[in-house]
């Protein structure tokens, strides 16, 4: 059996059906912004692996890095144990992170991290002697990953709830960020959350929300003022603010994280996704002291979370080197550039009669269209066009590496558009 027939009949992809599954594309190679497929042809990345490549692929500097420290020691436990790679990574985070946020878990994927930030939140409450507060509050149209307690902030709707409403716990949730980026912020937008604080804070432990950009639930890019007046909320009501940069976070929406469009700092924030530029998985929560300090307080007098891989020294290794890519501080002209192209090429896709709205940000460009696409088909398109972009529902959207030329940008925005033309 080749591969491909064997990955479709045993292996499980996200998102697909074990009857029915979308076609798989094997691939032999990736170098820089290209992904070369077993059957020769070469694809210019529209999607970093999921906001995970933000550097290209096959990088000489995070795969010596790689080579470094696999020579000294890959892994070991985090438990009683501490190293270099570590050290030197959480010294990084908390010198780029938004102000105040002192502390650093170290968690081996987005959910975990997210997981990790919903405990955190309830625990603290409960040990302030404050267990009637152990809701958390999130906006529709969020995505915070797949596992449990990820789920139960999702999207209610998208995030097909219903099928799971017996096990999750029942949050609050008000609508969706409406105003859009760069528009003028329409008051209505908040109305709705602040009387969900007002009714609820007694029983609030934390809102969570993805800075600027709602990302897998919409691809929706809302005003960072109602980033802003949910801070003040959260001070108001004594409720911790949860930011979830997994996405957002390492230059992605132009800025070095989502919460510095609106100049604010959340109590606890998540990243992940670019934090090893694609390489391994790893992602991080940080925390303010203050809630370092209370989750501690009186008993268990612990944080009760630690992963097997926890601090794992080949991903914090590799994260330390995208981490310094990063200092350089190229991504702001690349994204600026990116950003100036995206406006430029994708805004002709909104002539065309299927296209609802094109949107861009950073290195985000999303067109949404009224009907939702054939994935198989549009994926078949792309591939016979030399681009890998893999689009869901409505949404065809890219967020290629920062570094990729004009000519590949190109190549990826006129392939949108003659898909959707056809
Ligand atoms: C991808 C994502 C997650 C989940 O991360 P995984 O590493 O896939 O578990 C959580 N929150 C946001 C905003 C994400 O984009």
């Amino acid at each position: 059996m080749n591969n491909i027939d064997f990955d479709k009949k045993h292996i499980w992809h996200p998102y697909t059906s074990a009857i029915n599954p979308l076609p798989c594309y094997e691939i032999e190679g990736a170098e820089g912004v290209n992904l070369t497929l077993s059957t020769g042809e070469t694809l210019v990345d529209g999607m970093s692996s999921w906001w995970a490549a933000i550097h290209g692929y096959n990088h000489p500097l995070l795969n010596d890095a790689a080579h470094k420290q696999i020579d000294k020691f890959s892994h070991v436990m985090f438990g009683g144990l501490t190293h270099d790679p570590a050290v030197s990574l959480c010294k990084s985070l908390l010198n780029m992170a938004p102000y105040g946020l002192q502390r650093v878990f170290l968690a081996d994927s987005g959910s975990v991290a997210v997981e990790v930030a919903l405990k955190m939140a309830l625990q603290y409450w409960a040990c302030q002697g404050r267990p009637d507060k152990h809701k958390i509050v999130a906006p529709r149209n969020g995505y915070h990953g797949d596992t449990f307690a990820a789920m139960s902030v999702c999207d209610p709707i998208n995030g097909m709830h219903s099928l799971f409403s017996n096990v999750l716990t029942k949050q609050l949730f008000a609508p969706a960020p409406q105003t859009r980026f760069g528009q003028t912020f329409s008051e209505d937008d908040i109305l709705p959350l602040e009387e969900l604080f007002a009714h609820h804070h007694h029983e609030m432990a934390a809102l969570i929300i993805e800075p600027v950009v709602q990302g897998a639930g919409g691809m929706r890019i809302y005003h960072p003022e109602y980033l802003k007046r949910c801070r003040q909320l959260c001070d108001n009501y004594d409720v911790l603010l949860i930011c979830d940069e997994i996405a957002t976070g390492f230059g992605r929406t132009g800025k070095l994280f989502g919460c510095d469009h609106a100049q604010i700092s959340p109590d606890i924030m998540c990243v992940g996704k670019a934090l090893t530029g694609g390489y391994m998985t790893l992602a991080a929560t940080l925390c303010s002291e203050d809630v370092a300090q209370g989750v501690c307080q009186g008993s268990p007098g612990v944080f009760m979370h630690g992963p097997t891989y926890m601090g794992n020294p080949l991903a914090c290794a590799v994260a330390n080197a995208s981490l310094s890519l990063i200092n350089e501080n190229r991504w702001q002209e690349q994204v600026r550039q990116i950003e100036r192209q995206l406006k430029d090429t994708l805004s002709k896709c909104l002539a065309l009669p299927c296209v609802a709205d094109v949107r861009v940000l950073g290195a985000i460009g999303v067109v949404e269209t009224k009907h939702p696409v054939d994935v198989a088909a549009l994926q078949r398109s792309f591939v016979k066009s030399g681009v890998w972009i893999r689009p869901f529902g409505k949404l065809v959207y890219i967020m290629p590496p920062y570094i990729i030329k004009p000519d590949a940008l190109l190549r990826l925005t006129d392939a949108i558009y003659s898909a959707l033309a056809t």
